[in-house]
């Protein structure tokens, strides 16, 4: 048998196939569609058909949606999906019946509100303060996975926000002498912060900076390259690395934990911002020789204080050389009072 059957002939007859400018009534609106439509050769009439109908709607539906500017069915799932959650759990979030997100998600248009609040919780800090005040709605372990979910895309969020304006501080950044001759490595910074904060078992501020500049320096003394291609800056209290204070931003809170203790100075008890490591450093990026840099460095100032590795570092000829503000150029690295093995 060939063809479609034609009710008005009350036979299997040939078509043609072709597109018609059709009008579809959509949420009390005319949606007009070049619909797909099949002719009967022999009496001219249009032949009915459940699919290419369904198809035809499909279209008027989804021109709706662009007019309207409505989230495709697609952008739906995909949202929802971004938190893990099944269509019942979101519904249920967001207050809506039971089998809205489903409906939804399988075609039907939704209620322009509705958009609205998938639309806001696109981003997971609405979302969190959505789940904020209807947490109760959901089972526990939902409740509590979602929870994680969130913490992690805000996270992704946060680093993604700093990547982006990092990359454009450092990518005047050259690989030469500012550098130690090495490209920029965020993730060896972070993570040779985690290791001499471990190493130390928690270490105060000052000092870290003063450590991070001595691993990079002796790393780029003993092989010519630093570990993590950071520029020094010399400040009062010595070097601290370029864009510090974001770097440790991003760590924080999920790998670093910073307290505050006090202790005792010329000056009497002063506080200061103690960092401990919440995960375990990547060692992997790092080589035996980065590795054993990074022993050197922690277990040779494991008991010096803030006030005592500033002096040291103020007697390093890097130092001397340089003027506050200036970046600290490897090139003094070889004159370093450290060398390994000695
Ligand atoms: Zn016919």
């Amino acid at each position: 048998m060939k063809g479609d059957f034609c009710p008005n002939c009350e036979e299997y007859t040939g078509v043609t196939l072709g597109v018609e400018k059709e009008v579809y009534n959509v949420r009390g609106e005319p949606i007009e569609i070049e619909a797909e439509v099949a002719i009967c050769q022999k009496c001219g009439e249009k032949i009915f058909d459940e699919e290419r109908d369904s198809r035809n709607l499909e279209k008027a539906y989804s021109l709706y949606r662009e007019v309207r500017n409505l989230l495709s069915p697609d952008e739906i799932r995909t949202i929802r999906e971004k938190y893990g959650l099944s269509q019942r759990a979101l519904s249920r979030l967001l207050g809506l019946g039971e089998v809205t997100i489903h409906r939804y998600e399988n075609g039907a248009i939704q209620d322009n509100v509705h958009n609205n609040f998938l639309r806001f919780i696109e981003d997971p800090q609405n979302m969190q303060k959505l789940f904020e005040a209807n947490r109760n709605k959901l089972p526990s372990y939902t409740a509590a996975r979602l929870k994680k979910r969130m913490a992690n895309l805000l996270q992704e969020d946060k680093e993604q926000a700093f990547q982006v304006s990092f990359e454009r501080l450092v990518s005047h950044q050259k690989v030469d002498l500012t550098s130690g001759f090495k490209e920029y490595d965020l993730e060896k910074l972070k993570n040779m912060i985690l290791y001499l904060v471990k190493r130390l078992d928690g270490v105060l501020e000052t000092k870290l900076n003063k450590l991070l500049w001595y691993c990079d320096s002796l790393n780029f003394k003993e092989t010519s390259v630093s570990i993590t291609g950071a520029q020094y800056i010399r400040l009062p209290y010595g070097p601290v690395p370029d864009n510090y204070e974001r770097i440790i931003g991003i760590m924080q809170p999920e790998l670093l934990d910073k307290n505050e203790i006090p202790f005792n100075t010329k000056e009497g008890i002063v506080l200061g911002k103690q960092f401990t490591a919440l995960v375990e450093p990547d060692e992997s990026i790092f080589s035996g020789k980065e590795i054993e840099v990074m022993n050197f460095i922690a277990d040779t100032f494991r008991n010096d204080t803030s006030t005592s590795i500033m002096n040291k570092s103020h007697q390093e000829t890097a130092y001397k050389k340089c003027e506050d503000g200036d970046i600290i150029s490897y090139e003094y690295a070889k004159e370093l009072s450290l060398s390994l093995n000695k």
